[in-house]
């Protein structure tokens, strides 16, 4: 895998995610769920995690590239922020597993199961930060 960091885009294609069947868009743009293709006449409903863009850079001499991720919203499993390396898509929960529920409900009652993973997706846009007090 060759990334040269000065054009290393987490949007390139390669990276992304197609777009599927989801839930309620809320107004930063993202959903909850999303379904994956039916597989088996089984149409599964996975949990979407969404990260801030990330970035690579060069980790030591001999080249070895390092990911600098950011962390996901809050797992509906653990409630915890999961952090995942390069590219979006179906991944296996990171939960801790002592703390994790083996399903959630969403707001819209959309049930998901923790033994389904989840879709990691990258923002288009970082959020932005809490906005401190200070000026
Ligand atoms: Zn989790």
């Amino acid at each position: 895998m060759t990334i040269d960091p000065k054009t290393f885009s987490p949007f390139d294609p390669e990276y992304v995610e197609p777009e599927r069947p989801h839930g309620a868009v809320n107004e930063s743009g993202e959903w909850e769920w999303e379904m994956l293709e039916p597989y088996k006449r089984i149409p599964r409903v996975l949990a979407t995690l969404w990260r801030d863009p990330y970035t690579v850079y060069y980790e030591n001499r001999r080249g070895d590239i390092g990911v600098k991720t950011t962390r996901t919203t809050p797992c509906p499993f653990c409630q915890q922020s999961h952090e995942h390396g390069i590219g979006d898509g179906h991944r296996e929960p990171h939960c801790a597993t002592s703390r994790a529920k083996p399903s959630a409900t969403l707001s819209d009652g959309t049930t998901v199961y923790q033994k389904d993973g989840y879709i990691v997706r990258t923002r288009r846009i970082a959020m932005p930060k809490a906005t401190s007090p200070k000026r």
